[in-house]
């Protein structure tokens, strides 16, 4: 049975074709720049990729490319092979703490979060109605990165402040990429072979979180109301002091806007490194003995490791900690910085293991932590919660 993946963003549509419940990825591709005149429509089959490019002026133009080229290049033959559509929604606020059928409410739902996610929820349901209306008969399903974490405490998920605001605007913290999170702790508890678990999972890609599974239920989680809370990403700030909002906008005059942007898009390793965002940059970079280049990375591998020690003593433990996404899985030097400074944990690494590519295990003999490379995939969830759903 082919089920479609789909994460679509304001401007963006990213799709994986997979066959359930093999669970075997058969096509993919993305659609980038829609809304424009050099829109661009990357196609992957049968390890091809065709490019083609031109006006595609929203959405809706988009799906309906997607389904051509699926047809085009005899990845279906007819249109009722595509048995179920999932789409990835980013913020499922309190009002989702599972996946959903989409029906109309459910739309109405994720459009009444859109304040918790105004760069995100609204794409999603652009991308939503688009394939409804390309695909009227097709269960549809929403899977939110926030559903994993509904399972934090209040001690976690709340923040010190007015309780007012909790109460009228749901200012809480919500967490993200729960899906990731799901997916390789779930992998990682198989492999401990026990009921109860004690798990970090870092998740480290240009964006980052970093959570604690206990028992296979997320009890806490670096990420925020927003996204931008926790550790420093490739553009992102992660947590710093609220005051420096009133101290920039007084010497610079910059608007809140104009300083969330700066948190969001010009910090990080970007902010910090005035080099990249991208870690391959930034690696490069550092061996050359660029300093400040080299202080992104410490700075980010030091914030996880705090993070990972505070999740040792929430858990009251740690069985392993899983390194995923595109630097968590790819960045030996990240994941090396990160590791040498949790000799209190009991965690070691393997340096020969560490230096070899895709899914292993890279903890020393006499680690007393696991640690493993688990390569994510979102998609795959996504599909199994299609195919759960449909029954
Ligand atoms: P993601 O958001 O999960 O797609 O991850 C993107 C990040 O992964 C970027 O900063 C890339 O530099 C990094 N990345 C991807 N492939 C590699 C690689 N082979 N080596 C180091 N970093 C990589």
């Amino acid at each position: 049975m082919k089920i479609i993946a789909v994460n679509a963003g304001s401007s963006s549509l990213k799709f994986q074709l997979l066959e359930m419940p093999e669970e075997k990825e058969i096509a993919s591709g993305i659609v980038e720049r829609i809304g424009n005149k050099n829109a661009e429509f990357t196609f992957k089959f049968n390890g091809e990729k065709f490019v083609k490019k031109g006006e595609i002026l929203d959405h809706s133009k988009a799906v309906e490319l997607v389904i051509e080229g699926l047809l085009k290049h005899g990845v279906i033959n007819k249109l009722e092979e595509i048995e179920g559509v999932g789409h990835r929604v980013v913020q499922g606020g309190e009002l989702f703490k599972d996946s959903a059928v989409i029906d109309d409410e459910v739309v109405a739902k994720i459009a009444s979060l859109n304040d918790l996610a105004p760069l995100h929820n609204p794409a999603h349901i652009i991308g939503i109605n688009a394939f409804r209306k390309a695909l009227p008969n097709v269960i549809q399903v929403a899977v939110f990165d926030t559903t994993f974490h509904q399972t934090m405490p209040e001690e976690s998920y709340l923040y010190s402040v007015p309780f007012e605001w909790y109460e009228k605007y749901g200012v809480r913290k919500y967490g993200a990429h729960g899906t990731s999170h799901q997916y390789v702790s779930e992998i990682a508890a198989k492999r401990l072979g026990k009921e109860d678990t004690k798990i970090v999972v870092c998740h480290i890609g240009n964006g980052a979180s970093i959570t604690a599974v206990k028992n296979g239920k997320s009890v806490d989680t670096s990420m925020g109301l927003t996204p931008l809370e926790g550790i420093p990403m490739g553009t992102r700030s992660g947590n710093v002091d609220p005051t420096i909002f009133g101290l920039i906008a007084k010497k610079e005059g910059k608007s809140i806007d104009q300083i969330l942007n700066d948190l969001n898009k010009h910090s990080g390793y970007l902010g910090v490194s005035g080099v990249s965002h991208d870690s391959r940059d930034i690696v490069d970079a550092a061996h050359q003995g660029n300093h400040r280049a080299q202080l992104a990375i410490t700075i980010q591998a030091k914030r996880i490791a705090d993070y990972i020690g505070s999740y040792f003593v929430l858990m009251g433990g740690l069985d392993a900690i899983v390194f995923t996404a595109g630097i968590g899985e790819n960045a030996k030097e990240v994941r090396e910085a990160i590791v040498d400074r949790l000799s209190a944990v009991g965690a070691k690494l393997d340096p020969v293991a560490n230096n070899s590519r895709g899914e292993k295990e890279i903890s020393a003999a006499d680690s007393k932590v696991k640690i493993w490379v688990i390569p994510t995939n979102e998609e795959v969830m996504i599909a199994r919660d299609v195919m759960r759903l449909r029954k």
